[in-house]
C-alpha cells in the first residue's frame, strides 16, 4: 500500500540529485508532490516523470534565499490544498575554499541557502500545518555536520547548525504534533559531488573509507525520506539518521 496516500508534501531542490530521487519516491507513494527549485526547468522535468509514473505533482521555480518566493510558494499550496503535510528542507549549495579565502559574499549566499532558507521555511510553514493529521519536516544535513573536513568548514558549518536546529525545532514543534527529523547522507553522486567524484583518486578514497564498499545514489536517500515522511515516525522526532553506508560509523 502506499504509505503516502493523499499526503501534500513540498521539496525543495527537487529539480535533482537526492531532492528529485525523493520527490519521485514521494509521488510513487501517493503523495502529491511540489517541485521546488531555483531551476523551473529540472522542476518540471521532475514532474513530467512523477506523472509518467502515475502520481501526481506540481512544478514551481522557488529560490530558497528569496524570502519573496518561498512566501509565493506556500501561499500557492494553501491556495491549491488549504494545507500541507510534509516539508522537505533539501536544497543546497557547496562553497569550496579555506575559511581565510572565503568571502563575505560567498559565506552570506552559502549561509542564505544552507541555513536561512531553511530556518524561514520551516517557521513560515507552521500554520499551514495546522490542518494536517501528521504534519512533519524532513531536513538533508550531512554526515559531515560535526566533522573538520578540508575544505569544506564553511559547508560542513550550515550543516552543523541545521542538524542543531533539527533537534531545538522538534522540542519547540511538539506541542504543535509535528516532527522535525534529519537526513545525513554519505557521499552521493549527484551534481554538489560531480566535480570531486570525477577524479579517480578521491573516488577510490572516499568508497575506501565506505564499510559497505559503494557510494550512495539519490534513490538510496529516499527510504529514510518515507520513513520521516510516513506515519511509521509518529513517536520520532529530533532524530537524525545517517544514511552513508556505514561511513560516519567508521570515520
Ligand atoms: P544537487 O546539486 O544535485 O541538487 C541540489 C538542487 O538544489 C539542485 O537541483 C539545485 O538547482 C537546487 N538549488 C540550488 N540552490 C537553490 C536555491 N537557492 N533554491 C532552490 N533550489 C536550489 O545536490 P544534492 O547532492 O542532491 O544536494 C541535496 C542536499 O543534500 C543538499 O542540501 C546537500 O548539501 C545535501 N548533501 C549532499 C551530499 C552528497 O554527497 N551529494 C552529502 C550530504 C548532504
Amino acid at each position: 500500500m502506499a504509505r503516502l496516500s493523499g499526503k501534500i508534501a513540498i521539496v525543495t531542490g527537487a529539480g535533482g540529485g537526492i531532492g528529485s530521487a525523493i520527490a519521485h519516491r514521494f509521488g510513487v507513494e501517493g503523495a502529491h508532490v511540489w517541485v521546488t527549485d531555483i531551476n523551473g526547468e529540472t522542476a518540471e522535468e521532475t514532474v513530467r516523470s512523477i506523472k509518467a509514473n502515475g502520481g501526481a505533482a506540481t512544478a514551481m521555480t522557488v529560490d530558497v534565499s528569496k524570502s519573496q518566493d518561498t512566501t509565493a510558494l506556500l501561499r500557492n499550496v494553501e491556495s491549491a490544498h488549504g494545507y500541507v503535510d510534509i516539508l522537505v528542507n533539501n536544497a543546497g549549495i557547496l562553497v569550496r575554499g579555506e575559511i581565510r579565502q572565503l568571502s563575505d559574499a560567498d559565506w552570506t549566499k552559502l549561509r542564505e541557502v544552507n541555513l536561512d532558507a531553511v530556518v524561514r521555511l520551516s517557521r513560515d510553514v507552521l500554520p499551514l500545518f495546522r490542518k494536517s493529521k501528521a504534519p512533519t519536516i524532513i531536513i538533508i544535513s550531512s554526515i559531515m555536520a560535526y566533522r573538520g573536513l578540508r575544505p569544506l568548514a564553511a559547508y560542513t558549518t550550515t550543516k552543523g547548525a541545521i542538524s542543531a536546529l533539527t533537534k531545538g525545532l522538534a522540542v519547540e514543534y511538539a506541542p504543535f504534533n509535528v516532527r522535525v527529523n534529519s537526513i545525513a547522507p554519505g557521499y552521493v553522486e549527484t551534481g554538489i559531488t560531480d566535480r570531486l567524484l570525477k577524479l579517480p583518486p578521491v573516488k577510490k578514497a572516499l568508497i575506501d573509507k565506505t564499510p559497505m564498499g559503494r557510494l550512495g545514489t539519490p534513490e538510496d536517500m529516499t527510504g529514510a525520506a518515507v520513513f520521516f515522511a510516513s506515519d511509521d515516525s509518529l513517536y520520532c522526532t529530533g532524530s537524525e539518521l545517517a544514511v552513508d553506508g556505514g561511513m560516519a560509523a567508521g570515520l
